[in-house]
């Protein structure tokens, strides 16, 4: 393994190349990443760089974000395939009729969604920021897609707005049941329990903390408690088990794992700096209006 990574960081200062690597990736992407995050940690870092070749370690959206964000740069994606099963849950004819029942009401993407998804919606909000970007459109009612669960935690944290949501999921997310948080629960009666706003409402419910990944990280950072339930991607209980060997966590159950973001291995990373294969392209005029969507996010992100 050290032998790979030498050579990814030889290659990368030779390109100029810059690598992302989303939370949920195998861990020992983070030994070649330049940055770790979430998405919106991700999608700032994109917006900014000066590297010429950004390569994102995560899913399709998030490498097509990046390129929608830095239309410059060549954005590789080391496993092609790696796709997000919700973000595939509405195309663009799907989110037309659903628009088409509520056409007035403003139109608001999760940024796990395709560009031509962002390229029809006012506004994108990530997991981190969905509270504060949704309240600052001042709206009473609005729309929300794909992510019908994190669609009505963000009505819930507000408590002053209608969300009509897309009935989308994280297939990854809706395997933690009330059940499971009960067991741990049981299991390890001093753990904190720390949830994702993807998991379903009844999961929420039952958590001392939710929030995005950042959010999840932050809070243990912050906690004088020494054991954490986690129910989220298991990318997250590597990481901070890894940062904080001082402290306990435990999967909330076992298997919590997006097999999409799992594919990428320190040999997809290597293939696509050297060749510069697997490059994301994104049509000029879905990039066009997709931006001012990303663009007022990160304006009201600030
Ligand atoms: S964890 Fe869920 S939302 Fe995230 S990439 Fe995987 S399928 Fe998509």
């Amino acid at each position: 393994m050290r032998e790979l990574v030498e050579k990814i960081n030889k290659l990368k200062k030779e390109k100029n190349a810059v690598i992302l690597a989303h939370c949920y990736q195998p861990v020992e992407v983070d030994l070649v990443a330049d940055y770790v995050g979430d998405s919106l940690h991700l999608s700032q870092v994109a917006a900014d760089t000066d590297a010429d070749i950004i390569v994102f370690a995560g899913v399709y959206f998030m490498a097509q974000t990046a390129k929608i964000l830095s239309p410059d740069k060549k954005v590789l994606l080391p496993q092609i395939k790696a796709g997000c099963r919700m973000a595939d849950m509405i195309d663009y004819e799907r989110l037309l009729e659903f628009k088409s029942q509520n056409p007035d009401l403003p139109l608001v993407c999760y940024v796990n969604s395709t560009a031509e998804v962002k390229s029809v919606c006012d506004l994108c909000v990530t997991s981190s920021n969905a509270v504060r970007v949704v309240k600052s459109l001042n709206a009473e009612k609005i729309l929300f897609v794909p992510d019908t669960y994190l669609g009505k935690w963000v009505e819930k944290q507000l408590g002053n707005i209608e969300i009509i949501t897309y009935p989308g999921f994280c297939p990854t997310h809706l395997q933690i049941r009330p059940k499971d948080i009960e067991n741990a629960r049981k299991e390890h009666p001093k753990a904190l329990v720390l949830a994702h706003p993807e998991c379903h409402m009844a999961v929420s419910d039952m958590a001392d903390y939710v929030g995005s990944t950042t959010g999840i990280m932050n809070y243990v950072a912050k906690s004088d408690n020494k054991s954490f339930i986690i129910a989220t991607e298991q990318g997250v209980v590597d990481r901070l088990k890894r940062d904080y060997p001082d402290k306990e966590f435990y999967p909330v159950k076992d298997n919590i794992v997006c097999p999409n973001m799992k594919m990428t291995s320190l040999e997809d990373i290597l293939n696509v700096l050297e060749n510069e294969t697997n490059e994301i392209h994104v049509d000029d005029e879905i990039a066009k209006k997709a931006v001012t969507c990303i663009d007022r996010m990160l304006e009201a992100s600030k």
